[in-house]
Formats: C-alpha cells, structure tokens, sequence
C-alpha cells in the first residue's frame, strides 16, 4: 500500500524529509476507559452522586446545591460552584438536564477556569429566542455551536469539553489564547475556537492574566438545572 500511495503520486515533489523512526521509548499508560456509567479510571471524579465534597463557594464555604437521589441542582440564588481542584489542559465530561416542568430557560453554564464558559440553555426547537451566540453550546457571546444538537427538556445531556488553557507572558499580555473543542452529545459543536477574552455579557470582552491552573465553576443564573456524572482527566 505505502509503496502504491508513492508511485501513484509520481513526480509530485516532497518537502524536506523528516525523521519517521519508530518509537520504543515509553508506552502509553494503559487505563480503563469506563462507559457510560463508570468514568475513566484515570479521571478526577467531580461529582459521583454521593456529595459535594469537590466544590465550594467563590469565598471557600460549603457549596449550597442540593444533592438529592445521587443528582446535583442547582438552588437559586445560592450562588455558584467552584471545584477545590485546580486544573489546566483538560477533558472534561459532564451531563445536565433542564427540567421538563420548569418555566425557567434552564440557564447555566460550564466555566472553564471560572472565567470561560460553554452555555447551558434551553435550546430544544425553540434556540431562535435567543441571540445564536447565547444558545446552549456557544463559547458564550463569542461562538455559537457549529450545529444544534439539543436534546428535550426533561432528558439528559452531555457536554465532553477538551480545554487548552490560555498561556500569559510575564508582563501579562497574552501569549496564546483558550481553545475549545466540544461534544454536545457526541456531535462536534466547536472545533478549535479560540477565545478572545474572558466570557462576559458586555459589548467587548479582554484576557485578564492567571495561572495556569485554575477552578472548574458551574453557573447558578438562577434556574434550577440537574447534574450527574462530572469528571475531568488533566492532560
Ligand atoms: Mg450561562
């Protein structure tokens, strides 16, 4: 086949030849990857239905979300979640339902670092209510998702995140931007977007200088949204 390929391409010309060695020198570790209900052995398991021992309160107190019948939900006003982790390049999984009798839009939001979000929002049939940048999956106000991919109110989602994290350079101008790729259950809804600030909800946005890890949030935006199975693998 190689050889095939190669006289096929006949006189087209090659650029400089590189080394192509085969590699001997570590092996990649061997995990078990789970399935749907179990995480893979190497993650840091976030939320396992059993407590909220992983997250706190911006100012470090007991996170007031309810934890009821192994889910996590959101309680309004209580404010939003922090993870007491802190992370940098990461895969993130994590699943969310809207509620099927609420009359809230389901508003929330993944927050990688604290500060860059991927949107949570009602957007079954009805994603034309809002700007499109704001619909669930958008990089909030920056990106809308490349499709909708939304399942009902009522029924679970998933969002699995791969996060690269911006890098600063000493003086604290930006040396390279945060990257998202997101699967919004299991359709690729971002494919390498690259922020260009912090989220925010006003008219122009900016980087703010951090170190490279940093806390995982969940919004509270007032709308009670449920959560199960969140975990994160660190690359
Ligand atoms: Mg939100």
């Amino acid at each position: 086949m190689f050889f095939g390929i190669i006289a096929s391409l006949g006189s087209q010309s090659f650029g400089q030849l590189v080394a192509n060695e085969e590699d001997w020198t570590e092996l990649p570790r061997s995990i078990h990857p789970g399935d749907s209900a179990v995480p893979p052995s190497d993650a840091v398991v976030l939320f396992d239905g059993k407590d909220l021992s992983e997250w706190q309160t911006i100012d470090g107190k007991e996170a007031g979300w309810l934890v009821k019948n192994e889910l996590l939900e959101i309680v309004p006003g209580s404010g939003s979640i922090y993870s007491k982790q802190k992370f940098g390049d990461v895969q993130l999984h994590v699943e969310w339902m809207i509620p099927e009798k609420d009359v809230e839009n389901g508003n929330s939001g993944i927050y990688l670092q604290g500060r860059y979000e991927v949107q949570i929002y009602n957007s079954y049939r009805d994603a034309s209510k809002i700007y499109y940048n704001g619909q669930t999956g958008s990089l909030y106000k920056q990106y809308k998702p490349l499709v909708n991919a939304s399942r009902p109110r009522g029924t679970w989602d998933t969002f699995d995140i791969i996060f690269t994290a911006p890098r600063f350079e000493d003086d604290g101008s930006l040396k390279t931007p945060a990257i998202f790729t997101v699967f919004h259950n299991g359709i690729l809804i971002q494919y390498n977007s690259r922020l260009k600030g912090i989220t925010t909800h006003e008219k122009t946005t900016a980087y703010e200088s951090h170190g490279l890890k940093q806390p995982l949030m969940i919004q509270d935006h007032g709308d009670r949204v449920l959560f199960r199975n969140i975990w994160i693998r660190e690359l």
